[in-house]
């Protein structure tokens, strides 16, 4: 592998900077790379090898002509697929959207296209992002690239699968209920939720509107400042975007790190929160084991631990269940055989708008989609509202107390991201409750809208196991800085360890 792939964003960014590398060689790289290892892996769904030459190539001319640049120009970048492109195929990984060329971009991808950040390629993803394991992609799994027998989380498992296998050091999720987080947890990466509002879902193909969120995934928590300092800011186009400065990620990550006051205890200070709820059933123990670990670790940072009780947390998962498919079935109302992808005529009767609509839905939409369109109708129709949807606010409503509570007493609160490692194929498909059981752990800052990262706390039977950091509303700076002083002081970034390291392209 080209040992450029290997570098931190961070690290590329200096030397893109100083002349030592041009963004062309380096997006090449990444090309070659994912040329070679997609068969293998199936991150990508598409790889724009026109494209992303050409934005290298500018940045190239660009920064030669003296020009300034934005600190990430010229390093190359993947996007899950669920986030629009102009001109490149967007499927959501669904048959539905097969074809479908959107006429605009998102605005994270105007603002990651002026910042001049060539876009190899769409990653893979569960179908319209429902899912912790890719297996409900339309077009196949990907794998995960410590042990390819295994899921790389969902939905994000091809952003996820791409960072970690060093095809690319930059990707772009989605989290509506842990799909930024989950798949980092499972391969090794760090991936960060922001608050809800940080960024601007304008272009993010709706899953459930109140909980969706676009975030950084990356190999180290300041690449993932970095990208996200990039794609945030409030935005006219959508009206949940939140009006307020750009926060100072990177300076955050710094104070967590090499401007640390105290660089031997630069948590010191730190109160932090372990929920009762957040361990112990359905928590393997390889995963709790290596949880403490780390919580051991940031105790040496300086910071102080204390157990808290989130009782209504028992009932998060199920009150996203019904919140989510209810959002699911109205966002995907529009895929309706008559604006986008996919049309199919019924083969008998009549051709009436109705009886398209069923034929190109039926034939368009995998079983996962169509489970929860039709749990979503469910628990929205007369009569059954009050008992499902409305009773599912109120446990969103107690879950924000419960998160407002602790943080009334803790800066932060951590918990493992995904109660178990990457599992095997097939392991939990004809099982939906199990698949759903992976979010235990997301789900609250969801619900909540609360910024959240995973990033990498060690290994279980050689398989990373995510640490979750959860932050109030608005405080993703805090949840940076933490981490960051975390990362360093369990060793650095735990992807090196990744097998894929020293996979070779031929
Ligand atoms: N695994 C969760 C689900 O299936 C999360 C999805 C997501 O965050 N997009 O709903």
């Amino acid at each position: 592998m080209n040992e450029l792939l290997l570098k931190s964003a961070a690290e590329l960014s200096e030397l893109l900077q100083a002349g030592t590398i041009t963004s062309v060689e380096l997006t090449q790289a990444s090309l070659d790379r994912i040329e070679a290892l997609n068969p293998k892996l199936h991150a990508f769904l598409y790889v724009d090898h026109e494209g992303a030459l050409a934005t290298a190539k500018q940045v190239d001319e660009d920064r030669a002509a003296g020009k300034t640049m934005h600190p990430l120009a010229g390093i190359p970048i993947a996007v899950k697929d669920n986030i629009v492109t102009r001109g490149i195929p967007t499927t959501a990984a669904s048959k539905i959207l097969e074809g479908w060329r959107p006429p605009y971009d998102a605005t994270v991808i105007v603002k990651i296209k002026q910042a001049g950040l060539p876009i190899v390629g769409k990653t893979n993803l569960d179908e319209f992002a429902m899912g912790s394991s890719t297996e409900h992609s339309a077009f196949g799994p990907t794998r995960n690239p410590w042990d390819t027998d295994r899921i790389p989380g969902g939905s994000g498992g091809g952003s996820a699968a791409a960072v970690g296998a060093f095809m690319v050091p930059l990707a772009l999720g989605t989290d509506t209920g842990g799909s930024i987080r989950q798949p980092a947890a499972v391969t090794g990466t760090v991936g960060f939720k922001p608050t809800y509002g940080n960024v601007s879902r304008f272009g993010a193909i709706a899953m459930a509107s109140s909980l969706d969120q676009i975030g950084p995934v990356t190999r180290t928590v300041r690449d993932a400042a970095m990208l996200q300092e990039l794609i945030s800011g409030h935005d006219v186009h959508d009206s949940t975007s939140l009006d307020q400065p750009v926060a100072d990620l990177v300076g955050a990550v710094n104070a967590g790190t090499t401007a640390a006051k105290d660089p031997a205890k630069p948590l010191a200070g730190l109160k932090v929160g372990l929920v009762k709820e957040m361990e112990g059933e359905g928590y393997a123990e390889g995963v709790l084991k290596s949880f403490h670990e780390a919580v051991a670790e940031l105790e040496k940072l300086g910071a102080e631990t204390t157990t808290l009780s989130a009782p209504s947390f028992k009932y998060a998962l199920g009150a996203y269940y019904l919140i989510m498919p209810a959002e699911v079935s109205s966002n995907l109302a529009r895929f309706d055989g008559m604006r986008y992808g996919v049309r199919v005529e019924p083969t008998e009767g009549p051709v009436t708008a109705e009886t398209v609509m069923r034929a190109s839905r039926a034939a368009g939409f995998g079983d996962e989609a169509k489970r929860r369109i039709i749990l979503g109708t469910h628990v929205l129709s007369a009569g059954y509202a009050d008992q499902f949807y409305t009773s599912a606010l109120r446990v969103r409503t107690l879950v924000q107390q419960d998160l407002a509570k602790m943080f009334s007493q803790v800066d932060v609160v951590v918990s493992p991201t995904s109660p178990t490692v990457a599992f095997k194929f097939g392991e939990k498909t004809n099982d939906p409750m199990a698949m759903y059981l992976n979010d235990i752990a997301t789900i609250p800052a969801n619900l909540a809208g609360s910024p959240a990262i995973s990033l990498p706390s060690g290994l279980s039977d050689g398989l990373p196991v995510g640490f979750q950091i959860l932050a109030p509303i608005g405080e993703d700076a805090r949840a940076y800085r933490v981490a960051a002083a975390l990362e360093e002081g369990l060793g650095g970034s735990l992807a090196s360890q990744c097998p894929a390291a020293s996979w070779e392209e031929k």
